[in-house]
């Protein structure tokens, strides 16, 4: 029986739009749609499929300024930065309509006979995703998984649902056939276990946190269901001394608090050779004043509210934890769930702090003495998502990267996701990768065919 939702815009604490919230028969009737829809969907041309996709892209592109807006509203995201986010998603679609007539197998020689792989679609997948970056990550899984064949039930958080439903929409008027795409709204415990659960789902691909990804690793497990994760971080931004100290502090604010630091790949730990620590926390300060912290839809902001009262209460647990606050950045007064941009130092990677993924606008700055040492704490982590590396010393940035136990390192640059490349953890941030031509591993199934000659 569905209830009521209430969709709550951050920065006005007023609502947003209400939803009906669906539970476990609404999630199997999306099973079931999806479980009807995939022969036909699996038999549709690669060429077809692929145009599908194109006709999807262009259709969110016609549609990108209605999207951004919705989702700046919904997330409390700088809509500077949800435009960027809805041209990824347009981008992702144009990427992955490249795969359907490029999905190549090998030819192995053997004796005897001939022997082909293939690449097939698993079938059903279940997407389950966060409320940080919702219509981006929702396309870094249903661009592949539908180029590859597969139809999907997506579950959208529940903070966050609305532009998963526009998509659903926009999705079936370029011409994806009804039943290949379904968006089911209701809460994690009920309609996510479900999917995870149900016999016709052949994998779920998740984002969110490393705790519900333990769950559904558990509970998937029961039925050797597939799994890809892609859970949290605690990424360290790692500025040598003989980095261009400036440029380095320049790019360090928004590298944690952008999207008011609820990114997975925050480089929420600072490290600092301590011969630059005092002229790299003066340009820090510098740059953490001048960040523009305010209303979303304002084209010049630079970070946002938090999601919710729960997150603002969370994050301020950290901020006023054993930690010494050395700049503290300003934000509105309410309504609105607003934090200031908050930088701790000097912070022991023993802190909480240090130890625990923030997912707000608050960092800690670790001081180090040497290149080992440094590469010791950033590794000092259950996590290994992303983080940087600045130094002008060339060799030092490679050994260093090679180093650094984390999925996606960036030197001289805190940028970490690109449509074209592999994205995903070591460690507890995650099993598998996203975006980029691996991807497609990951909603296809390896089949070996032999042919007897004899
Ligand atoms: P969350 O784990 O609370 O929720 C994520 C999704 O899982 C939501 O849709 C939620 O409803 C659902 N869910 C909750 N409990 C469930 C259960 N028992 N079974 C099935 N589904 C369940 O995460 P969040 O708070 O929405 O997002 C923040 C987290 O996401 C952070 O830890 C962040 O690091 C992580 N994240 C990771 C990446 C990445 O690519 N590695 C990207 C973005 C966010």
């Amino acid at each position: 029986m569905a209830h009521t939702l209430q969709v709550i815009e951050p920065a006005t604490e007023q609502v947003l739009a209400e939803l009906p919230h669906a539970g476990v028969e609404e999630a199997d009737a999306a099973i079931e749609r999806a479980k009807a829809a995939f022969p036909a969907w699996r038999d549709v041309t690669p060429g077809d499929r692929a145009k599908i996709l194109r006709r999807i892209a262009a259709a969110i592109d016609e549609r990108a300024d209605d999207l951004a807006e919705l989702e700046a509203r919904n997330v409390g995201k700088p809509i500077s930065d949800a435009r960027g986010e809805v041209g990824m998603v347009v981008d992702t679609f144009l990427y992955y309509s490249g795969a359907p007539e490029r999905l190549l197998g090998d030819t192995i020689p053997v004796a005897g006979g001939m022997d082909f792989t293939f690449r097939e679609p698993l079938g059903v997948v279940g997407l389950i995703t966060p409320w940080n970056f919702p219509i981006a990550i929702t396309s870094w899984k249903l661009a592949p998984a539908l180029a590859a064949g597969n139809t999907v039930v997506l579950k959208p958080a529940e903070l966050t649902p609305l532009t998963a439903l526009e998509l659903e929409k926009i999705a079936v008027e370029a011409g994806l056939p009804e039943g290949v795409f379904n968006v089911v709204v209701g809460p994690g415990r009920v309609v996510g276990e479900r999917m995870v659960e149900h016999p016709d789902v052949a994998k779920i691909a998740f984002t969110g946190s490393t705790e519900v990804g333990r769950r559904i690793g558990a509970l998937a497990s029961q039925s050797i269901k597939r799994v890809t994760l892609e859970l949290g971080g605690k990424s360290a931004n790692i500025v040598f001394a003989d980095a261009d100290l400036d440029r380095a502090a320049a790019s360090a604010p928004l590298a944690v608090f952008g999207n008011a630091g609820q990114d997975c790949c925050a480089r929420s730990r600072i490290l600092v050779e301590r011969s630059a620590l005092d002229r790299f926390m003066d340009a820090l300060e510098e740059a953490v004043d001048s960040l523009r912290v305010g209303d979303p839809l304002d084209p010049d902001t630079q970070m946002g509210p938090l999601i919710s009262a729960d997150q603002r209460e969370k994050v301020s647990s950290y901020a006023d934890g054993e930690a010494p606050v050395a700049i503290r950045g300003s934000a509105p007064d309410g309504p609105g769930y607003w934090f200031p941009p908050t930088v701790l130092c000097p912070v022991s990677n023993d802190d909480r702090a240090a130890r625990e993924e923030i997912f707000g606008p608050v960092a800690a700055v670790i001081p180090f003495d040497s290149e080992a040492e440094a590469v010791r704490l950033a590794n000092d982590t259950i996590y290994g998502l992303s983080g940087s590396i600045w130094t002008r010393n060339g060799a030092r940035a490679l050994r260093v990267a090679r180093a650094v136990e984390s999925g996606a390192l960036s030197v001289n640059s805190n940028t970490s996701v690109r449509v074209s490349t592999p994205f995903g953890g070591f460690k507890q941030s995650g099993i598998g990768r996203e975006l980029g031509p691996h991807a497609l591993d990951a909603y296809t199934e390896l089949k070996n065919v032999y042919v007897s000659t004899e």
